[in-house]
């Protein structure tokens, strides 16, 4: 896990103690609770709009190709939400029918 630059100085020599993040090269300290805070309250939404929450099941609602290999995840195929993770897309990590573990991103799938 790498972490975060200086947001001073740009740094990329920043350590961390405990709740605590330190650059060592301009010796600005800050804490980690408040990006703590913002995990909870971003959401991820579905191809209708409604919120995902880990657990969920979710469908398909096309034909996901899998990068770097030649299967494809079939449009209606089933999937349950085992992590969510911020970002524009592939924010779902799902155990996909069939299929495994994998990312995908939310606006291709429906929840159940
Ligand atoms: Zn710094």
């Amino acid at each position: 896990m790498s972490l975060p630059p200086c947001p001073i100085c740009n740094s990329e020599y920043v350590y961390q103690d405990q709740s605590l993040m330190i650059c060592p090269e301009c010796a600005h300290e800050w804490s980690t609770l408040e990006n703590l805070d913002e995990e909870e309250l971003f959401s991820v939404k579905d191809s209708n709009g409604a919120l995902l929450s880990v657990g969920d099941k979710v469908t398909m609602i096309k034909d996901l190709k899998i990068k770097a290999s030649s299967q494809v995840i079939k449009v209606g195929t089933k999937a349950s939400i085992r992590r969510i993770v911020e970002g524009k897309d592939h924010q779902l990590d799902c155990k996909v029918s069939g299929a495994g573990e994998m990312m995908i991103t939310a606006k291709f799938v429906k929840k159940v």
